[in-house]
């Protein structure tokens, strides 16, 4: 088996890494590269430490396509695991290409001047990824990434048609910090204070940010409030599900969040327009995410479960009338931390990008072009993520998210 290289070194890549060491039939020889090497090393030292194996590290600009395909040839590598910001998904697509090898990221492109993330960029490359007989695969975290494979299974093994859906994405962690995000500040900020949009007999509807909450109770959690956000699964979900209805991700936030978020947003802190500052222009976003905590330090304090999953509503493949079902996976923080040094959140997206490249590189999953997770078989994904950290249950409800 050929090489992997892994892109970016932050919360998400270390779990990924740790991974894909513990499991040397399926990742032979791993690669490493990011901005900062030194966050590279400690990973690899990280590695080292818990599994005896080595992980090779370069310093790399991945926006600079050209020093990034020289690495890519360099290593041999035959998949790029894309873990480094949004930003950066279409030269890393473009460096692939021009070395001839497959990609994997799990989060979309979103253009650093504009808070709007959307497929279409990517979608844009399937013919040239089709013409050069390579596979980019999209979406291959938790959410996007899971709650996808969640909702292609219980189409595959439950329900014919899927009428309505609804995410749950629960963090019942808490980090003992006033205000933190659980992966990169700057990413979560510009998600959460986007309007909300959701799917309606066709269309689109949009509604302000966090207007719309309901409390729901969490296994292993208790009941939370959650709030109806746009999130990137549900635009793949309405093309590849075409039959929907109605499809809403919603995500908890306790008060204290929200409170935080609240004052920084009134007073201009999550804005990404240039503010000039000492001459020199600084993005308040990206001041704000200097100053909070980092998420990979979360790891040690973090206490508690994410609970994360899909509740569907259809006709049953059984012939036995419309049935609604819940699927989902409970982490634990402390178990992540132990495992890997990382938080649960960084794990349950850690995690199935080890998983998505596993696919690719043990053939379970082929193509030629871009992918969305949707597209693929979700049966070896589904039994993979009970064999490496993220098991899963299935159980009967009574219909979908009462609001
Ligand atoms: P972090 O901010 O912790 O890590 C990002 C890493 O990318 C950092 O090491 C950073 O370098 C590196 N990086 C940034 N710019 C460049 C560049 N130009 N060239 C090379 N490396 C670069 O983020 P997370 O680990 O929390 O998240 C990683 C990805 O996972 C993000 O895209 C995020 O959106 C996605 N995600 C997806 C989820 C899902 O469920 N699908 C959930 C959570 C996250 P440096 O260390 O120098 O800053």
């Amino acid at each position: 088996r050929k090489p992997v290289l892994v892109i970016g070194a932050g919360g998400v890549s270390s779990v990924c890494v740790h991974k894909m060491a513990f499991n040397p039939d399926i990742f032979p020889e791993i690669h490493l590269a990011s901005r900062t090497k030194s966050k590279c090393d400690a990973i690899a030292a990280s590695v080292k430490a818990r599994t005896g194996r080595n992980v090779a590290t370069y310093e790399i600009d991945a926006e600079e396509v050209p020093a990034m395909v020289g690495l890519i040839r360099k290593t041999g590598a035959g998949l790029v695991v894309n873990l480094a910001l949004p930003y950066q998904d279409l030269p890393i697509m473009d460096a692939c290409l021009e070395a001839g090898v497959d990609y994997l990221d799990t989060a979309n492109y979103e253009p650093k001047d504009e808070a709007k993330f959307e497929y279409h960029w990517q979608w844009a490359y399937h013919d040239r990824y089709k013409d050069a007989g390579l596979m980019a695969l999209l979406g291959s975290g938790f959410d996007p990434g899971v709650t996808s494979v969640f909702t292609m299974w219980l189409k595959k093994h439950k329900l014919k048609t899927i009428r309505q859906l609804d995410i749950l994405d629960c963090n019942g962690g808490d980090h003992g910090q006033h205000f933190a995000t659980n992966f990169n500040p700057e990413i979560n900020i510009r998600e959460v204070t986007a309007p909300a949009r959701h799917w309606e007999n066709g269309e689109w509807v949009e509604t302000p940010a966090m207007s719309n909450k309901v409390e729901f109770d969490f296994e292993a959690v208790g009941p939370k409030n959650m709030y109806m956000m746009y999130h990137e699964e549900l635009e793949s979900l309405a093309r590849f599900v075409p039959e929907l209805e109605r499809a809403r991700f919603w995500m908890t936030f306790g008060d204290q969040y929200i409170t935080h978020l609240t004052v920084l947003q009134n007073v201009g802190m999550t804005s990404i327009e240039p503010v000039r500052y000492q001459g020199k222009d600084i993005i308040p976003l990206q001041f704000l995410a200097a100053v909070l905590p980092k998420p990979e330090s979360l790891g040690e304090t973090t206490k508690g479960n994410t609970n994360i999953g899909v509740i569907a509503t259809g006709e049953a493949l059984d012939g036995s009338g419309e049935k609604t079902f819940y699927i989902k996976n409970i982490c634990s923080h402390e178990a992540a931390y132990e495992e890997t040094g990382n938080q649960a959140v960084s794990y349950t997206t850690g995690v199935p990008a080890m998983i998505g490249a596993a696919m690719m590189v043990r053939g379970d999953w082929q193509g030629e072009g871009v992918f969305n997770i949707e597209q693929m078989d979700p049966d070896p994904f589904m039994d993979m993520l009970n064999a490496h950290g993220l098991p899963w249950t299935v159980e009967e409800m009574d219909g979908p998210v009462a609001f």
